[in-house]
């Protein structure tokens, strides 16, 4: 699926978001606009290398931004996983079947371009801080309620990557110790109640109907008392692990991004009276909606690729690209 807006006088620059089921990329003018998207299905198990897949995408997002009158300046490519930045290397990412993939050599060798390589929720938080939901602000988080949960913390206005690449992980902090069994071995953790995936997972384990996601289950809160109970404890374990964190960084704010977000109000108001009700001698911070949703990523990966480029990155830069999806064709 490709879309194409008017190219803009300028350098643009060019980011790929690589999903497990998606990788999005966008040709980016320089005033921050999207100009142009590729939406190119993630390789199916046994069938084409992801990792060839994706320099495909890139070599075509390249040659189609030339063909728009458009110079690349650098690319950025963002991946979910352990992604070693400073090195520019993905070392594992199960769902993107990556590991150990030198991206940033790869792709520099294949287009010429500089290259910036990240992991998708720090770079999403990029773009909150940059121009969205927590614009201006130096310490905040953000969550992304997807199929699963992580976390970018960003502290002093730069996101923490940790002592190994592995900061923010906090799908997998214990909620509930001693709890259910969640994907990665451990037991109670939050992604288990409180992910978009989870959340529906639970309710069909529980007996719910077959097929509701976590959009139908948020929908059937007032007539199925299931749905109310998966929903309540969803709403009850953020809320918790919310306070953990709020204890331990003191954030400005916590932006919620993610497929469970878009329950908005339904979402919020739970959460923000568990996180409030958990602290008792502090406030608790704003609690606020990611302002790009699914797009954070994208916008977060070609901010990267100016920096990689070496241009200025001004507050505000790509908050164009906050709302409703850029309508696609072809
Ligand atoms: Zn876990």
């Amino acid at each position: 699926m490709t879309h194409t807006d008017v190219p803009s006088a300028g350098p643009c620059v060019l980011a790929v978001d690589v999903g497990g089921t998606t990788m999005k990329g966008v040709v980016v003018g320089e005033e921050g606009r999207i100009r142009h998207s590729v939406v190119v299905s993630s390789p199916a198990e046994a069938d084409t290398s992801p990792v060839e897949a994706l320099r495909g995408l890139c070599r075509q997002l390249n040659s189609d931004a030339l063909a728009l009158g458009a110079v690349p300046a650098g690319i950025g490519v963002v991946t979910p996983g352990i992604v070693d930045e400073a090195a520019g290397v993905v070392r594992y990412a199960s769902n993107i079947r990556f590991r150990d993939v030198p991206l940033r050599t790869l792709i520099r060798d294949d287009l010429g371009l500089p290259v910036a390589v990240g992991h998708d929720v720090r770079a999403a938080g990029v773009a909150e801080a940059v121009s969205g939901a927590a614009r201006g602000l130096d310490n905040f988080l953000m969550l992304p309620l997807g199929t699963g949960i992580a976390a970018t913390v960003v502290l002093n206005g730069e996101p923490v990557a940790g002592a190994d690449w592995s900061a923010g992980e906090v799908g997998h902090m214990p909620v509930h110790p001693g709890g259910e069994l969640c994907a990665c071995g451990q037991r109670g953790c939050l992604e288990v109640y409180a992910s978009a995936g989870g959340l529906a997972r639970r309710y069909i384990r529980l007996g719910g109907t077959p097929g509701l996601d976590s959009r139908a289950i948020a929908e059937a809160t007032c007539t199925d008392p299931l749905a109310r109970s998966v929903w309540d404890t969803a709403t009850h374990a953020l809320g918790t692990a919310l306070a953990t964190l709020t204890l331990t960084l003191d954030p400005a704010c916590i932006v919620l991004g993610g497929g469970l977000a878009e329950a908005g109000a339904q979402l919020f108001d739970q959460v923000r009276a568990t996180l409030q009700s958990a602290l008792a001698w502090r406030a608790a911070p704003a609690l606020l909606p990611s302002a790009f949703g699914a797009r954070a990523a994208q916008v977060g990966a070609a901010i990267l690729a100016r920096r990689a480029a070496g241009l200025a990155v001004p507050e505000g830069w790509g908050a164009q690209n906050q709302g409703s999806e850029v309508p696609r064709s072809g």
